[in-house]
């Protein structure tokens, strides 16, 4: 089964082709991070001009790359939420476009479904697994008990993990996105501000980044004021322990309840080398009844991307979960909550 997989939910564009959701035989990514840096954010209109004058042109590469033709197609797969909407109708409506045209089935993509599948492009997936999901709007606990059925365990209250990274990146002049850059200066500093670790000893699965975010930011300023200078790696170094801390306490207590089969983590700050790190090393230390199989994505499948899209596409396409040409765009999609199943 061969699935060609738009993605435009937000200043990527993306398209793939991906054989029986393991394989990616192509990948195109179209990045519009140069032209929205200067506003320190994703300016929507300017990401949706961006995604139409690419899109028909990264399909057929993506084609070309792979290839195929048209003929080889068994369904095309396209993100319908969560993101920016105008960003989404461009992807939507080129995948509902090349449906009718080809008359080839359409599967309509949940975006936080794709980042978590991304684990599929590098390992097989046991049943039922737990996914850690942290990118630049979300930040989730995530039981899958099969390959389509996902129920939110636990997620933020506030700011996303990448979002508080972005922010602090801000105020240390550091360009948009800034994970990656803050991931970097922290392996060169260490944790000298003990920043709070919000909501660490809560009983449930819930996050909150805002007040972490707060207190760096009012550390950064104070120094400022009385000309203090502050060791910009240490400050990264501090960030990047607190915001792991809180992740890595809550997952494994995820883990330690659930007891997945399989632990995934997806999404742009899945790429985060301390994360990736502690996380290894924490569930090595489990006792070996409650250690689940590990699968942390390619570092280039965390971002956004299509191929992830083409992922979870295939398991959808094996469960008979076609969309017709009514699929619009859904800007706040979420997944489940698990609901009473948490105490
Ligand atoms: P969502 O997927 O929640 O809708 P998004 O698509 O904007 O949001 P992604 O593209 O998955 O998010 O991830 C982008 C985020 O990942 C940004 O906030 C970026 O700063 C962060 N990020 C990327 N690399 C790293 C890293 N190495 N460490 C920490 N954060 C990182
Ligand atoms: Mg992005
Ligand atoms: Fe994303």
């Amino acid at each position: 089964i061969r699935i060609l997989a738009f993605e435009s939910s937000c200043d990527e564009t993306s398209t793939s082709v991906v054989k029986n959701g393991r394989e990616v035989e192509s990948l195109i990514v179209a990045t519009q991070i140069k032209s929205h840096q200067r506003f320190g954010g994703v300016v929507p209109e300017v990401a949706s001009r961006h995604h139409i004058e690419v899109i028909t042109q990264i399909t057929n590469e993506a084609l070309k790359e792979a290839h195929i033709a048209w003929k080889d197609i068994d369904a095309i797969a396209v993100t319908y939420g969560p993101g920016l909407v105008g960003a989404l109708l461009i992807g939507v409506s080129a995948a509902k476009a090349a449906s009718m045209a080809t008359g080839i089935p359409l599967i309509g993509v949940d975006h936080i479904m794709g980042h978590i599948m991304a684990a599929q492009l590098k390992e097989e997936i046991s049943y039922p697994a737990l996914a850690l999901q942290v990118s630049g709007g979300h930040t989730e606990i995530v039981l899958l008990k099969d390959s389509t059925h996902f129920e939110i365990v636990g997620d933020t209250r506030d700011d996303a993990a990448g979002e508080a990274y972005d922010k602090i990146g801000r105020v240390l002049g550091v360009n948009y996105p800034a994970g990656k850059t803050i991931d970097e200066w922290a392996q060169k500093g260490k944790d000298t501000f003990d920043f709070p670790r919000a909501m660490i000893k809560e009983d449930d699965y819930d996050f909150s980044f805002s007040g972490l975010k707060s207190a760096f930011i009012n550390t950064y300023h104070h120094a400022e004021q009385i000309h203090q200078d502050l060791n910009k790696y240490d400050l990264a170094a501090s960030f990047q322990a607190a915001v792991i801390d809180v992740l890595a306490t809550k997952t494994i207590r995820a883990i330690k309840q659930y007891q997945p089969q399989t632990f995934i983590m997806g999404g742009g700050v899945a790429a985060n080398h301390g994360l990736r790190e502690r996380m290894n090393h924490e569930i090595a230390n489990l006792p070996r009844n409650l250690q689940p199989k590990v699968i942390l994505p390619e570092l280039k499948l965390c971002g956004d991307n299509a191929a992830m899209i083409g992922a979870a596409a295939y398991n959808l396409y094996q469960e008979g979960k076609f969309a017709d040409l009514t699929l619009d765009a859904d800007p706040s999609l979420e997944l489940p909550y698990a609901s009473e199943m948490l105490q």
